[in-house]
Formats: C-alpha cells, structure tokens, sequence
C-alpha cells in the first residue's frame, strides 16, 4: 500500500464538526489530506502534512467527500423522451408513466441493462458521485426484479428491492394479488441480493397499508426499510417511514407539521430529490422547514428515465440553495454526510482518518461554487478507495 499526500488545497471540506471553524463542514482553509491505500489517513494544515509516497498539487482549490447518492432508479431499458416533452407542454406528471418503463426493461437483455446501468454510473463518476444506492422496480416479476437486484449488486452494496414500485397491468384487477407476491414469492427470490427494501407509497400506487404490509414483510427477511414518502400529495407514509425505523423518507414534498415532528424525532433522514420537482415542474419540497425542526436532509439525484433522469449531485445541489432555502454549506453536508446517513454508512461522507478514501477535487476554489456556478462541470478529480478515477 502506498500514501499520497494531496496538498495545496484552498479549501477542504471535512464534515468533521471538531474541525474548523464550527462548521458542520469542518473546513480545512490551506489544507492537505493523506491517503493510505484505500483510507484518510490524516488532514490538516499544509504545512503540518506528513512525509509519504507520492504528492498531488491541488493547485489552490477544494477538496471534498465524494457524494453519496442514496436514491436512484438505473436498472432499466428505453426512454421517455416524448412523455417528458408532452409533459413540458402541460401534461400532468402520475405514476403510471412507469409501466413504459417496465415494459422496456422486461424486453431488454442482461447484457442491455448492465450497459445502461455501467454507462449512467460512469456519468456519475464524472460528476463526482463515489456511492451511489439503486432500486429494482421496473420488472415487477419474480425473475425480472431478481435479474435487476443480481445486476446492480455487481456494481454497489446499496441495493433496494422496489417490487412495490407500481402495481404492473397484469395484476391491474387484483393489487391484494400482487401486494402477496412482492412480499412472498418475489421477497424470496430478491432478499439475498438486496440490503433494502422500499415501496412507492403514494395515490396511484401503494397505500399505507400495503407499504406496511410489504416493509414489514421485507423486515422479517432481514432487509431495511426506505420509503419513496408523500412525493405527490399528503399522506400517511412519512409516519410510517418512521414507525418502522427507515433509514429514510424520500420525496417529502408535502408534509404536515406532525410529519416533520416525527421525522425530527427520529433517526430517519428526509432525503429531498429536488431533480424530480424540476422535471415535473412540481412545487419544491421545503428544506428550510425541515432543517429549522432539526430534521436530518439527505440531498439525492431520484435518477430515471421517467421524472428525473438527471445523474448530477452538482446539479440537485444548486437547486437546493436557490429554490428550497438551503445554504451552500447545507447543500453540500446533505449531498454528502447526510447521504451517508440515509444509508447509515459511517465509513463514508466524510474525510477524517479512517474514513474510506472517497474523495472529489473541484477545478474551483471553495465548495461554494457548486451552487454558485450552476450546470458548470467543476469536477476535476475523483478518488474513489483511494484510487484515482478521474
Ligand atoms: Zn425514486
């Protein structure tokens, strides 16, 4: 194993509150960072960097942890193009767009999904994404969400069985059928491929009820609950998310004060998705009233094909700070840290010693910039595990 040491940086976001100057983002002004094999091994002050192997010039700009993306959709075939026009001209966005998107995906080859999926993971490498989590739920078969599940895993250890995306057309006339095969048959074949198990519970898809019904059956089976909660309308699922202790309630665009009580009582982060109220042209979720009630936010991309086919963090980050009242500080803690956190992952989103050696070099001097200069490609550099991706 070799050290590197990385120094020159203008600015180095941490996310080590001790650090600093009582930032959340534990900011490191004139900073270097080491990395031995795939860990941090030490931060601090250039001048103070320890002797190691090799030595990288940041060349006066910022550092930070790579981001953690901890809800998207890339295990699919086709394309929604039209519907997202149709949309841009005034057509209501619903759920059942998705069924486009599984019949494509059921018709593609193995080979067809796993290039798609390597080819959007790529697009998020460049763009500074060092963990990404993703989801079935374009197969709504046994043997479809199975194959899903066994392709992602290749890719990440954040795998969400998501066979409660939608209730498919074959089981149009009978949802009651379809709840007992996502939480028999298809549990069965999924569980030993995935860590999490996730419902859209939403109008149009899967009530409260069900999603209980599911989450507690993916439960038995040893898999942690996520909840796609209260995206389009008010609803029982943000409560329900934290009843069942998951991890996360994603979405949470329309939110009573007692779902926000509830959240900031408990361990489960709100991630807000902000790429999907952009392309459906949908009211933002408030970040500020959340964060104001001490609500852990998690920043993520929702990337697929149907509302919000973005890969970008960078991107969901400026819209964070300019439409839903979120510091750039804020934005960048909840793309990172509070992603981990929607993951409960403590050896990532973070760079203090020990910590996985996940890291982004921005061609800018502070973090502020990702929000400041928006849709600019400000990634220069990614490590990831300590190794030199980009
Ligand atoms: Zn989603």
């Amino acid at each position: 194993m070799s050290s590197t040491v990385i120094t020159n940086i203008a600015t180095l976001v941490t996310n080590d509150p001790s650090l600093g100057r009582g930032s959340p983002l534990g900011l490191i002004q004139d900073a270097a960072v080491v990395v031995d094999g795939d860990r941090i091994a030490w931060t601090g002050e250039s001048s103070k960097a320890p002797a190691t192997d090799n030595r990288v010039d940041a060349g006066g700009r910022a550092v930070l942890p790579g981001f953690v993306d901890s809800h998207s959709h890339l295990v699919f075939a086709g394309d929604r193009t039209q519907e997202f026009n149709a949309r841009m001209s005034g057509r209501a966005y619903s759920a059942g767009g998705i069924r486009t998107t599984v019949a494509a995906t059921r018709a593609a080859s193995d080979a067809e999904l796993e290039a798609n999926l390597t080819r959007y993971l790529a697009e998020a490498l460049r763009q500074g994404t060092t963990t990404f989590e993703t989801k079935s739920g374009y197969g709504l078969t046994v043997e479809d969400e199975a194959r899903a599940l066994r392709l992602a895993a290749r890719h990440t250890d954040e795998v969400t069985y998501l066979g409660a995306h939608i209730v498919p057309p074959d089981f149009a006339e009978d949802p009651a059928g379809y709840v007992a095969l996502v939480t028999g048959e298809m549990l069965d074949a999924c569980a030993p491929h995935a860590r999490w198990i996730d419902v859209f519970c939403e109008k149009g898809a899967f009530d409260g009820d069900q999603a209980r019904t599911i989450l507690t059956a993916g439960r038995a089976k040893g898999l942690h609950p996520r909840i796609h909660a209260n995206q389009l309308s008010y609803g029982p699922c943000v409560q329900l998310a934290v009843e069942l202790d998951a991890a996360s309630a994603d979405h949470c665009t329309h939110l009573t004060d007692e779902d926000v009580d509830a959240l900031a009582n408990s361990s489960t982060v709100a991630t807000l998705l902000p790429g999907a109220e952009f392309s459906t042209r949908a009211d933002w979720p408030n970040a500020r009233r959340l964060l104001d009630a001490g609500v852990t936010v998690a920043l993520s991309t929702d990337c697929n094909p149907g509302s919000s086919f973005t890969s970008s963090v960078p991107f969901c980050i400026a819209l964070a700070v300019r439409d839903m009242g979120m510091t750039p500080d804020e934005a960048v803690w909840s793309a990172t840290a509070g992603g981990a956190r929607a993951l409960r992952r403590t050896d990532i989103g973070h760079l203090t010693p020990g910590a996985r050696a996940d890291l982004t070099l921005l061609d800018a001097p502070s973090h502020v910039h990702l929000s400041y200069r928006p849709g600019v490609p400000l990634v220069a550099g990614v490590w990831r595990r300590g190794v030199r991706e980009i």
